[in-house]
């Protein structure tokens, strides 16, 4: 993939670049490294104090990253401007209490006693240069959530971000040297995917996140487990949304319509499965598609647009194979199933779509869909309920919508993805873990969890 900026709006190409050639990739490694050596060092409060003005930066730009953001991928503006801000509190809710959660542990003194010390503890120190590897769809808070934590905790960071938002990505190195962090603190590298490779076998970078596809996510942890270094991976998601009878059905089909469609419907974390009770299946169905309807799809630029284009011709293609393969075996089309009519835009735009009667022979039925589009499942009670929404080769997050409490008990007990959410739709915060089970992959990010993911937990034992 050529990394270049191309409005998927229209198809344009605003802007390329050369990837680094080896010896700008060794300097930038070798930087890395070097930074690092002094940065550990540096204490919590100036650490904090470089995130607090990064976040102050970060508001301030708003305006124009979020129109790059657009730009790039797609996203609806007001969309990009919400992104901005929920980087800028995540970044300050870090400078606020990354100390804290990575505070000296220290057993109970009989333990102590027991282990022969006079003193024990068990302390957090940064593991050296990590690599992130990076998608598109949030293009900032997907290395926000990431870098935040990675320098508070005195890691540093190194950005290999999606090829289709190179300036988002050189923003973000920009971004954390006009903070104050030193210069490797972070930096971005402009290269393709081939060079993961190569970047991930140096002896110099400890450890790699990755957000994104299953494929990636495999090529990257193989690679890693061959070094014998950490990951964390954040892969697809395919979250089931339950509503029982005793939900208020309406705020549930409202919120369904949000919860499928954030980001043009390209979210990990997005609502995808509707799995809905017979009882009040007739009444969920109405008011969603209803919502879905009334949409409006257009130029991501223009404020009243709810939905933009896919980030790219290829997302749009693979998102119309799994509707057309499941509407040619037997799926009832909803609403739109189709690119918009009569649409005087030549960008990768997808009418925001809902499909009943799936049967577990389609694709559409396993697979993730990257776009807006629902699956709509009836069932007879909670059980068939939890054994659909556990029937997915992925554990994200998952969605039950009901008033009885025993249900709550029981989905929280028995859902298989990593986040449960009630009555409400699944959504990140700095002090929530975040991270899925299954095909969906392994560690957490956010929250202490998160922070710690990346750090030496280290026995101090002093006799
Ligand atoms: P990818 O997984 O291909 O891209 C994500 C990141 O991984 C990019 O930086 C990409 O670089 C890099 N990458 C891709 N392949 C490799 C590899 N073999 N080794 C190392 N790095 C690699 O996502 P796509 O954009 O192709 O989207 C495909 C599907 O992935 C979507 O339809 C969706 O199902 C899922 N996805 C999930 C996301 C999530 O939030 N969990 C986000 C994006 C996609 P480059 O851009 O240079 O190829």
């Amino acid at each position: 993939m050529p990394i270049a900026t191309v409005n998927p709006a229209n198809g344009e190409t605003l802007e390329t670049y050369e990837a680094l050639s080896p010896d700008a990739l060794e300097e930038k490694l070798a930087l890395a490294a070097r930074t690092f050596a002094a940065y550990r060092t540096t204490v919590f409060e100036e650490r904090a104090r470089m995130m607090r003005h990064a976040a102050d930066l970060l508001d301030a730009d708003t305006p124009e990253i979020a129109r790059t953001m657009t730009l790039e991928m797609g996203k609806p503006i007001k969309a990009a401007r919400a992104e901005a801000a929920k980087c800028a509190r995540t970044m300050r809710w870090y400078a606020d209490h990354a100390q804290e959660l990575l505070a000296p542990e220290r057993p109970a003194e009989s333990d102590v006693k027991d282990s022969g010390a006079a003193r024990a503890e068990v302390r957090y120190r940064p593991l050296g240069p990590v690599l992130a590897v990076m998608p598109w769809n949030f293009p900032l808070w997907q290395v926000v959530r990431f870098a935040a934590p990675a320098l508070m905790a005195g890691n540093v960071g190194l950005l290999k971000h999606a090829s289709n938002v190179p300036q988002t990505a050189l923003y973000l190195e920009d971004l954390f040297l006009r903070a104050g962090f030193p210069e490797g603190c972070f930096q971005t590298l402009l290269i393709g995917s081939g060079a993961v490779e190569g970047v991930l076998r140096d002896e110099r970078v400890v450890a790699a996140t990755l957000t994104g596809s299953e494929p990636a996510g495999r090529s990257v942890a193989s690679v890693a487990g061959d070094e014998v270094k950490k990951t964390v991976l954040e892969l697809g998601g395919s979250d089931p949304y339950v509503v029982m009878p005793s939900a208020d059905v309406a705020k549930a089909a409202k919120t369904a319509v949000t919860a499928r469609t954030q980001n043009n419907g390209q979210s990990c974390i997005a609502a995808k499965r509707f799995i809905v009770h017979e009882d009040v299946f007739e009444e969920f169905r109405e008011a969603f598609v209803e919502g879905m309807r009334a949409l409006k799809v257009g130029d991501p630029l223009d404020e009243e647009t709810d939905i933009g284009p896919l980030a790219s011709e290829q997302g749009r293609k693979d998102l119309e194979e799994l509707v057309d393969e499941a509407v040619e075996s037997g799926a009832t089309v909803l609403c739109g199933g189709r690119r918009p009519k009569d649409f005087d835009r030549h960008g990768w735009f997808y009418e925001p779509t809902v499909l009943a009667d799936i049967t577990p022979e389609m694709r559409i039925h396993r697979e993730e869909t990257f776009g807006p589009v629902a699956t709509l499942y009836r069932v007879t009670g909670l059980d068939a309920a939890i054994e659909l929404a556990n029937d997915t080769p992925f554990g994200l997050s998952s969605n039950l919508w009901t008033g009885d409490a025993e249900e709550i008990e029981r989905f929280a007990r028995d859902s298989q993805a990593g986040g449960v959410f009630v009555n409400g739709m699944t959504a990140s915060h700095p002090a929530l873990p975040f991270g899925g089970n299954k095909r969906s992959g392994y560690g957490r990010e956010l929250s202490g969890h998160g922070i710690k993911e990346f750090c030496d937990i280290t026995t101090v034992w002093i006799g």
